[in-house]
């Protein structure tokens, strides 16, 4: 039986009122697999995060769909879908790639593809003790809650 609470057919609110669920794009190469075949550190803790703070993450890489990658990782349990990533032209090439949304945040070690989404341009690098993803949490979940200056109660259809 399920239950269907009175008035829960209103505007649908934010977990905290004041949080937006982004969608989050993240590279493999040199983003999350290093040259090394290791995984970049923090990446379990990090994906564990966003999705706990209801973001959705998205997986591509310039070299085609990675799904096999993120399993041996034990990732794929994290990752809503896979795309190719765009090269150059990125906005309109979205379109011939069949990426049916635009990404809110990426994370990535070439910097063209953070200038035209915006996002945390990543060093191609990681020493053993590298924190970057962290510092990626942080920058998503500051966007997630400065990004919506929405007057509180204010209705706007989108
Ligand atoms: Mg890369």
């Amino acid at each position: 039986m399920t239950e269907e609470l009175p008035g829960s057919q209103g505007a649908p609110l934010p977990p905290n009122g004041s949080h937006r669920p982004l969608n989050v794009f993240f590279d493999v190469d040199n983003t999350l697999i290093m040259w090394n075949g290791k995984l970049r550190n923090h990446t379990r803790d990090v994906f564990q995060s966003l999705k706990d703070a209801g973001h959705t993450i998205y997986v591509w890489s310039g070299v085609g769909i990675r799904r096999w990658d993120m399993k041996r990782h034990n990732l794929d349990e994290f990752v809503t879908d896979y795309f190719v990533k765009p090269l150059d032209d990125h906005h309109a090439r979205l379109v011939t790639l069949g990426v049916p949304l635009t990404p809110d945040f990426v994370i990535d070690d070439h910097k063209t593809v953070v200038d035209a989404f915006g996002g945390y341009h990543i060093p191609d690098m990681a020493a053993p003790d590298d924190e970057h993803l962290l510092r990626v949490l942080e920058a998503i979940n500051e966007m997630a809650t400065l990004g919506d200056v929405e007057e509180p109660g204010e209705n706007v259809a989108v």
